[in-house]
C-alpha cells in the first residue's frame, strides 16, 4: 500500500526513544515534515543526528502551562501522534497519590492539552487532520501492578472517543492503537522477569510480544487517507490477547 505524507506537517510526542521514535522515522520516510517532541534532549539530539531534517523540541508534557506555550509556538499541524507516556508499576495496595497525579498528568491531561491546541488550529485552517493516541491493551484488561497505568489508558480511550465525536464534524479523525507488550525501555521495567513474560506470552494467541514496526504500521495507516472513514476506534495490536 503506497502511503505518502509529502507536504504534511506532523507532531509526534515521546519521539526520543521507543515506539515514538519509530513512528517519527517512518512518517519522515513517507515524506512528512516531522516535529519530534520529548523530554530528554539527548534522545532527541541522537534522533536529529540520524535524521537532520527532523525538528526537535524538548519539554516535560506534565507541565501544563509550559507545554501550552511550547505547542502554541509550533504553528499548524496536519496530524498528531500522542505517544508520550509513563508507566510506574506498583501493586494497587501500595499505589501513591504522587504516582496517580504524575501518570494522569502525562498520560491523559497532556493529551487533552496538546490536542486541544493543535485541533483548534486544524479547525481554524479547515484542515481535515488526523490524530492517533497511543493507548494500551492495559486500558481493557487488568494487568498485575498496572492499576494506575491501566486507569490512565482507559481514560485516554474515553478521551479518544469524545475527540472523535466532537472533532469529526470538522473532518478531523481521532483513533487509538492499543498494543500489547513491545520490548522498549518502558516495557523492560515490567516484563523483563522471565516468569512474568511467560505468563503474558501464554495469554497472547500469536505467542509473542509485538514489534515497534507493528505499532508504527498501524499508526501510519490510521493517519493516512487509506483510513478515511475510520474514526473513534481503539485498535488492539496484541496478537489476539484481548480476544480471549
Ligand atoms: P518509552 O519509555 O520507550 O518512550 C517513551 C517516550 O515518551 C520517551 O521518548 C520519553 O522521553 C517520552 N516521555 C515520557 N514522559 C514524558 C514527558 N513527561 N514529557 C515528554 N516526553 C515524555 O515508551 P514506549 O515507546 O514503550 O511507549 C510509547 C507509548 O506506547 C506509550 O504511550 C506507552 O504507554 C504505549 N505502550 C507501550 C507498550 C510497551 O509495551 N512498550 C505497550 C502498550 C502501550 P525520554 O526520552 O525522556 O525518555
Amino acid at each position: 500500500m503506497e502511503i505518502s505524507f509529502k507536504g504534511k506537517r506532523i507532531l509526534v510526542t515521546g519521539a526520543g526513544q521507543g515506539i515514538g521514535r519509530g513512528i517519527a522515522i517512518e512518517l519522515w520516510r513517507a515524506g512528512a515534515n516531522i516535529v519530534a517532541l520529548s523530554r530528554t534532549r539527548a534522545h532527541l539530539e541522537s534522533l536529529q543526528s540520524e535524521y537532520p531534517s527532523i525538528d526537535i523540541v524538548s519539554v516535560d508534557i506534565g507541565d501544563w502551562e509550559k507545554t501550552r506555550s511550547v505547542i502554541e509556538s509550533l504553528g499548524h499541524f496536519d496530524a498528531l501522534v500522542n505517544n508520550a507516556a509513563i508507566a510506574c508499576c506498583e501493586p494497587f495496595l501500595d499505589t501513591t497519590s504522587t504516582n496517580y497525579d504524575r501518570t494522569f498528568d502525562v498520560n491523559v491531561k497532556a493529551v487533552l492539552n496538546i490536542s486541544q491546541i493543535i485541533a483548534r488550529k486544524m479547525v481554524d485552517n479547515k484542515t481535515h487532520g488526523a490524530i492517533v493516541n497511543i493507548s494500551s491493551q492495559a486500558s481493557k484488561a487488568a494487568l498485575k501492578d498496572h492499576a494506575v497505568y491501566s486507569a490512565s489508558k482507559a481514560a485516554l480511550d474515553a478521551l479518544t472517543r469524545s475527540m472523535a465525536l466532537e472533532l469529526g464534524p470538522h473532518g478531523i479523525r481521532v483513533n487509538s492503537v492499543n498494543p500489547t507488550v513491545i520490548m522498549t525501555e518502558m516495557a523492560k521495567v515490567g516484563w523483563s522477569d522471565p516468569d512474568k513474560a511467560k505468563d503474558m506470552l501464554s495469554k497472547i494467541p500469536l505467542g509473542r510480544f509485538g514489534e515497534v514496526s507493528e505499532v508504527v504500521n498501524a499508526v501510519v495507516f490510521l493517519l493516512s487517507e487509506k483510513s478515511s472513514m475510520i474514526n473513534g476506534v481503539e485498535l488492539p495490536i496484541d496478537g489476539g490477547f484481548l480476544a480471549t
